[in-house]
């Protein structure tokens, strides 16, 4: 494939012949020959709605890659992981995953409901806890705070946050809270 991009990173879609851009984590990994996004519908929204019902073999504008959220697990003196998403957040934990897929980590995915899931089986699945604040069915009851709440964090750890800008400031103050040096928390907001 002729793009290559740093797992972590966005690229920017447009349907042909519109004005509006939208940015999307790149949810494949950086030795896939393809480029994969996860994109979820947003009542309303002018792109995500479009990006949807495209059938295969139409054709969409994409620019990129763009964006600071870079992983590479060499950089880090501690080789212990942390990534939280909400929703489509969990998009670039998925490509640190399947580009580095013998990384030390705990991914913690909150959504609603069961079927706002997505699939997680490029994660290994004892390594993942699905909050589910909204439905029975998961690992836990409650949202991604409530989770993290309960759990003992190594201060070493580095942890990764994706998605809304709430959980982002909930979750830093948390781990904060628990010893996690700021230096240690890298984020990514979706909204
Ligand atoms: C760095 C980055 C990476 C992103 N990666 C992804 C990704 O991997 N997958 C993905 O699905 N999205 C991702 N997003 C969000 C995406 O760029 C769009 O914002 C989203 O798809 C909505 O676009 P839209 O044109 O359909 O909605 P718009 O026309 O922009 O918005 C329509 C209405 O919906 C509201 N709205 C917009 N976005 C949201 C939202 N996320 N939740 C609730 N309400 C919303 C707006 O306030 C507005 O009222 C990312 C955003 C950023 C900044």
């Amino acid at each position: 494939m002729n793009f290559q991009f740093q797992t972590g990173q966005f690229v920017m879609l447009k349907i042909p012949g519109s004005l509006e851009n939208r940015e999307y984590s790149v949810y494949s990994g950086e030795n896939d020959d393809f480029l994969e996004v996860l994109v979820r519908e947003v009542e309303g929204g002018k792109v995500s709605g479009k990006l949807k019902k495209l059938k295969p073999g139409e054709e969409i504008d994409v620019n990129g890659p763009f964006g600071f959220f870079k992983f590479n697990p060499e950089k880090y003196s501690s080789k212990k992981f942390l990534f939280v998403a909400t929703g489509t957040g969990i998009s670039p934990f998925h490509s640190f995953v399947r580009t580095f897929p013998e990384l030390d980590y705990k991914l913690v995915h909150g959504v609603r409901l069961k079927e706002e899931a997505y699939e997680h089986f490029d994660f290994q699945k004892e390594k993942v806890t699905l909050c589910l604040s909204g439905d029975e069915g998961g690992d836990f009851y409650g949202r991604v705070t409530d989770f993290l709440f309960t759990q003992k964090i190594d201060p070493e750890t580095n942890c990764f946050l994706c998605g809304n800008s709430e959980m982002i400031y909930d979750v830093f103050d948390i781990l904060t809270g628990k010893g996690v040096p700021v230096a240690n928390i890298y984020s990514e907001v979706y909204f």
